[in-house]
């Protein structure tokens, strides 16, 4: 069925916000008004759309990235200064799941071995 129902909506809706909470280790907060998951770092709106027009842009840049790199896509909108641009980047790419301990972590709370996420902070501190 498409998405039209507004209940079954709101049901998404909150599975998708528990599934980012359980993700990114945050807490998923949800009620009108306020932040949809609390987080050490950013705070996070979560929505869950059957399509998004905007998805085109990252499939673009996805695409045309070479090996290695990540994709990102920045979306300016015309008078609008470039600091209010938005950022577009998967949430695999933006969240580092640590192959010990399977947590998910920033980018810059991993440890790297020639490129390559080793262990996060929490794993290093128990060596
Ligand atoms: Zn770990």
């Amino acid at each position: 069925m498409g998405g039209t129902n507004p209940k079954r909506n709101r049901q998404r809706g909150k599975e998708a916000e528990r599934a980012i909470a359980k993700r990114v280790g945050g807490k998923r907060v949800g009620i009108l008004g306020n932040e949809d998951v609390e987080h050490p770092v950013y705070s996070i709106e979560v929505k869950s759309y059957a399509r998004f027009a905007g998805a085109k842009v990252l499939e673009q840049a996805e695409r045309n990235a070479p090996k290695g790199k990540v994709p990102i896509a920045v979306v300016h909108v015309r008078n609008q200064q470039h600091e209010n641009d938005i950022v577009m980047v998967r949430f695999k790419d933006l969240f580092i799941k640590c192959p010990m301990c399977g947590r998910t972590f920033l980018p810059n709370e991993m440890h790297y071995v020639k490129g390559k996420p080793q262990q996060c902070k929490r794993c290093k501190n128990d060596d």
